[in-house]
């Protein structure tokens, strides 16, 4: 028998289709995967040869716990002159990013407390909480508001067992920028009722219109927030797992505890290999924002011309959440979808009972998938 905590969430449903879609493609079936949140481009070169080179130098063995300190003083110094947050390398924790939420959730959540979270956001923010022994408050958002979470209901939410708000910016899974006006009222309640915000910036450099603003930017807001971004999105890295925390040093002091007595540190040449992303050319980067808007363009024009079919238009991130107009669960049409039309999307609901009615659509792969993605989508409608 497997440990009550255990018991209380069910296993990754974003993990859950992209395995089902690696065996259906491993037996020869052509699918059309818009289901990982995963951008389809090679890391940059250079960041593999510094890889490469640092493992050709010998270093290949421990390293300290919080990470290497010219990662962590990079990090500090890359977040400070993009983001405007203050903070130095004594602030950041070297850590994969699911990590750090896991590892937040873990230090900061005893049972019985209450989180705050907007409905819908990705599925494991919900898991990690009832892990930890949280109990999850939703807060819904809605589609006519571009799924932008009001901060009058984060503060109605809040009672003396609220521990933490979980926040993600742009958001995963409805692309949804949350604007700067927004933020700020919400740092002001965190401030007012002494709540950690534990702020997902991940997405921070996919941003359409405007600039990503930090939670952790806003005059006394740093002592509040528990910052966590990484490399996966930004630099095409998924499968270098790495990432990492900023907080007051504090804070990066409990949580590498856990570290301490988990992984001990992160993989050594990847650390080099952050180094180099971060401090090196970014001119990828940008190269891969510009796809990645092209795409969600093209992928938007052939939504809107599938009957019934309605989108926002997300500023940030790789989603589209699009709501249908068929009466049939969204687990279930991803199902059809998936079996009937071999196109991999995530059920709305994966992310949230308030993502029913709606599937995610990840567009980080090429224009050539989502124009065929997009219409095996149209034809398994029109035959529902
Ligand atoms: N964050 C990505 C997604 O939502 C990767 C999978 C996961 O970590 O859940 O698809």
């Amino acid at each position: 028998m497997v440990s009550q905590r255990l018991q209380t969430v069910p296993a990754s449903g974003t993990i859950a289709i992209s395995n089902l879609v690696s065996q259906m493609k491993a037996e020869g079936i052509d699918i059309v995967s818009f289901s990982m949140g995963e951008p389809d481009f090679t890391t940059p070169s250079n960041i593999i040869d510094a890889a490469c080179d640092s493992l050709h130098a010998g270093f290949t063995h421990y390293t300290p716990s919080t990470g290497i300190p010219e990662l962590r003083a990079a990090i500090a110094d890359y977040t400070k002159r993009n983001d405007n947050v203050p903070c130095d390398a004594s602030n950041v924790l070297v850590t994969p990013t699911k990590q750090a939420i896991f590892m937040t959730c873990l230090a900061y959540i005893d049972p019985g407390d209450e989180v705050i979270l907007p409905d819908p956001s990705w599925v494991s923010y919900e898991a990690c909480v009832r892990l930890a022994g949280g109990v999850p408050v939703y807060i819904p958002t809605r589609f006519e508001d571009g799924f932008v979470v009001d901060p009058a209901l984060i503060e109605q939410a809040i009672t003396p067992r609220t521990r933490m708000i979980i926040l993600n910016t742009p958001t995963n899974p409805t692309g949804a920028v949350i604007p700067k006006e927004t933020l700020k009222q919400i740092a002001d309640i965190a401030i007012k009722h002494d709540i950690k915000v534990m702020s997902d910036e991940i997405y921070s450099a996919i941003i359409y219109e405007g600039k990503h603003t930090s939670m952790a930017s806003f005059p006394g807001m740093f002592e509040h927030t528990i910052l966590i971004s990484g490399l996966s999105k930004t630099f095409a890295m998924t499968g270098w797992r790495l990432g990492w925390a900023i907080a007051p040093a504090e804070d990066i002091k409990n949580i590498n505890k856990l570290q301490s007595h988990s992984i001990s540190c992160c993989t050594s040449f990847v650390q080099k290999a952050a180094v180099e992303a971060l401090t090196g050319p970014q001119k990828s980067k940008f190269d891969m924002v510009a796809a990645f808007r092209k795409r969600r363009d093209l992928a938007l024009d052939l939504i809107s011309e599938i009957p019934g079919m309605e989108c926002n238009v997300p500023n940030g991130a790789f989603y589209l959440f699009p709501k249908y107009n068929k009466d049939i669960p969204s687990a279930k049409l991803a199902e059809i979808l998936l079996k009937e039309g071999h196109v991999a999307v995530t059920p709305g609901t994966a992310f949230g009972p308030g993502g029913e009615g709606f599937f995610r659509i990840s567009y980080a792969t090429s224009e050539d998938q989502i124009q065929e993605g997009i219409a095996r989508i149209r034809k398994v409608l029109a035959d529902l």
